[in-house]
């Protein structure tokens, strides 16, 4: 085990006022810096311990409405000095905060739920932070999206977070299909009164895939729907628009069933106009099989 003293990658006893195992000692002022922290998407006890002391021993906390962040603060018992950080006020609030770290305070960044900087605000202040120089520390916790993609029973190995889609229907059409080649799970945030038109247009251009809809995550009324693109489509234009927040994970590209057969003709065709490599690859690509198995076949064939 590497020795905490000497490991550059770790941070030091008294870096965030907790040792390597989080222990508590003598609260010292946090390091100058900004933190992101992440809080819960729903259920207040999803929060992490050093959140908490974050929380507790920051110089100034930016959150995006400060009314929502007061009901995690009073939650905990926590008062710091809270300001706002959200669209309208960036700029100002950017040049507050830089100030403040040359101060030497630290600043913490919350949004309204989940993890900063993920479809929230965030993102042009962390730039603006390190183009100063200061460090920015990840405090991370809680995100829809990984909580949607782990209850959705989809391939995790990989995926793609997209955000939200267009609101406009041509927009998001167009999206669509950008990603319809995409090999990996998409999540993608979205609104119930927006939920079954996207759904018809997922179900247009990405085909009869495996899908889930995870609405009001680790809340009351939590609720995940698995089934086809097109089922889950047909369900809720017939249902409604449901309440609550939700997230949509579609599962990757169907792997078509190419018989043996159809591959040979497939390949043989190929291999008039070029070599085994040559129509292994244009195999996979047109007809979507592995690529071994195309190349095996074709070294086959040409034999
Ligand atoms: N930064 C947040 C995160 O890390 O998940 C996301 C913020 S984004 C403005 C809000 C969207 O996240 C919602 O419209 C919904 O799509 C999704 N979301 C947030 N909380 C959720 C929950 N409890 N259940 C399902 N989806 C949720």
């Amino acid at each position: 085990m590497s020795n905490p003293s000497t490991n550059p990658d770790e941070p030091g006893p008294d870096e965030i006022g907790r040792d390597r195992k989080g222990a508590r000692s003598a609260s010292p002022p946090l390091e100058t810096g900004l933190y992101v922290v992440a809080t819960p998407i729903g259920n207040l006890r999803d929060i992490t311990l050093r959140a908490l002391d974050i929380l507790a021993g920051v110089g100034r906390l930016y959150a995006e409405d400060t009314r929502v962040a007061r009901k995690l603060l009073d939650a905990y018992g926590l008062k710091p000095r809270l300001a706002a950080y959200h669209e309208h006020n960036a700029e100002a609030a950017r040049a507050d905060i830089v100030a403040a770290l040359h101060a030497g305070e630290s600043v913490a960044l919350i949004s309204d739920a989940g993890t900063p900087l993920v479809s929230d605000p965030g993102y042009k202040l962390v730039r603006a932070v390190l183009a100063e120089g200061f460090r920015v520390y990840p405090i991370p916790g809680p995100s829809a999206l990984l909580a949607a993609l782990v209850t959705a029973g989809l391939p995790t190995d990989r995926f793609m977070f997209a955000g939200f889609l267009p609101a406009k229907q041509g927009a998001r059409r167009g999206e669509l299909a950008a990603l319809a080649d995409i090999d990996a799970s998409l999540v993608f945030y979205e609104s119930g009164p927006r939920l079954a038109e996207a759904l018809a247009d997922m179900a247009e251009a990405l085909g009869p895939r495996p899908a889930a809809v995870a609405r009001e995550l680790t809340k009351m009324f939590e609720e995940t729907r698995r089934d086809s693109l097109p089922a889950l489509a047909a369900h809720y234009a017939e249902a409604g628009a449901p309440k609550g927040e939700i997230v949509v994970v579609v599962g990757p590209p169907l792997e078509v069933e190419v018989t043996p057969e159809a591959l040979d003709a497939f390949l043989r065709e190929a291999l008039e106009r070029g070599g085994v490599k040559e129509a292994a690859s244009e195999a996979a690509k047109r007809l979507g099989v592995p690529r071994k198995r195309a190349y095996t076949r074709a070294l086959e064939l040409k034999a």
